[in-house]
C-alpha cells in the first residue's frame, strides 16, 4: 500500500485563490494543499501580498506560496485550463447545478489527464462574484449546514484537496475505504463509559503492582497490552463490576500474603 501511495502521481490541478483578504489564509491553504499532495497554487489579485502571517500559517508549505504566480484577473489565471470549477458557499444563487466535492474531484482527476484543471476559491467576505462564476464550467458546493454554510477559505481548500487525494489514491488502486480496526468491536448500547474503563484500568495497574506482576519490568508495556485487550472486548458496566470484584479479591489476598510476610510488602 505504501508504494502505491508514494507513487500516486500529483494531478494537474491548480488551486486558484481569488482576491484573498487575509494573508494567513493563503498560508493555510498552501498547507492544506501540500498535505494532500497538491503543489500548484495560483493567486489572483490578493488584497495583501503574502507576509509573515502567510508563512506562519503555511507551517512548512511556504514553497508553494513562493512558487505561486500572481495574476490580475481570474480569466488570465485559468486561460490555459481545460476545466474550471468554482467553489461556492451559496448553492442557490448560482445558475450551475453544483457538484458534490467527491464527484467534482473524480471528474477533475479524469479531466486533468487531458489538460490543467482549476479549482477556484473566492474572497473570505464575499466569495466569487457573478462575473467570476461565469468563467467557471461548473460549481462545487460543500454540503454544509444551509443555516451556516460558509467554511473558512482554507478549510474549503482542505475538503476539496482531500477529495482529490482520495480520488488519486482510488485511481492508483489503494484501498481508501475507511475500516474499523478489525478486532475492535464498535461500542454499542450499554457499553461502559470512559470513566468506568479508566476506573478498571487504574485498579488493574494497582493490583499488578501489589501482586508483583512486573518483577522489575517497566509496567507501561503490560498495561498498554491489557488496555488494548479490554478495549477489544467492548465491556459493559456489569462486566466492569465483575472484573473489579475479581481485582478487589486479588488485592485482598495480596494484602493478606504481605501481612504474613510471604511476598515483599509492596502495599501502601
Ligand atoms: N461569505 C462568502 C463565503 C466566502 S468563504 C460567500 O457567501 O460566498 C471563501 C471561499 O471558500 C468561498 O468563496 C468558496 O470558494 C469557499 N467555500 C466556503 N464555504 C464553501 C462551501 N460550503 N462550499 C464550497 N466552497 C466553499
Amino acid at each position: 500500500m505504501e508504494t502505491q501511495l508514494e507513487s500516486a502521481p500529483a494531478p494537474d490541478v491548480r488551486i486558484v485563490l481569488v482576491g484573498t483578504q487575509h494573508p494567513g489564509n493563503i498560508g493555510s491553504a498552501a498547507r492544506a494543499m501540500k498535505t494532500m499532495g497538491l503543489s500548484r497554487l495560483v493567486l489572483v489579485a490578493p488584497e495583501k501580498a503574502p507576509d509573515r502571517d502567510t508563512q506562519a500559517m503555511a507551517a512548512g508549505a511556504d514553497d508553494l506560496v513562493e512558487a505561486a504566480p500572481v495574476f490580475a484577473t481570474l480569466a488570465e489565471a485559468v486561460a490555459d485550463c481545460r476545466w474550471v470549477l468554482g467553489c461556492t458557499a451559496r448553492s442557490r444563487r448560482i445558475q450551475l447545478e453544483p457538484l458534490h466535492p467527491r464527484d467534482a474531484a473524480r471528474r477533475a482527476l479524469l479531466a486533468a489527464a487531458n489538460g490543467p484543471v482549476a479549482l477556484v476559491f473566492g474572497r473570505e467576505r464575499t466569495g466569487l462574484d457573478n462575473d467570476e462564476l461565469q468563467l467557471c464550467h461548473a460549481a462545487v458546493h460543500i454540503p454544509s449546514d444551509p443555516a451556516f454554510s460558509s467554511l473558512n477559505l482554507a478549510a474549503a481548500v482542505q475538503v476539496l484537496a482531500y477529495e482529490l487525494r482520495c480520488a488519486v489514491l482510488d485511481a492508483a488502486g489503494a484501498d481508501t475505504q475507511p475500516t474499523l480496526a478489525m478486532r475492535t468491536a464498535p461500542p454499542g448500547e450499554g457499553s461502559a463509559s470512559h470513566a468506568e474503563l479508566e476506573g478498571l484500568f487504574g485498579q488493574l495497574a494497582e493490583t499488578l503492582e501489589q501482586i508483583d506482576f512486573h518483577k522489575g519490568r517497566a509496567p507501561e508495556s503490560a498495561m498498554r497490552k491489557l488496555r488494548r485487550l479490554y478495549l477489544r472486548a467492548n465491556l459493559d458496566s456489569a462486566d466492569i463490576r465483575l472484573l473489579r470484584g475479581v481485582l478487589a479479591d486479588a488485592q485482598r489476598m495480596a494484602r493478606l500474603a504481605a501481612a504474613m510476610g510471604s511476598v515483599p510488602a509492596k502495599i501502601g
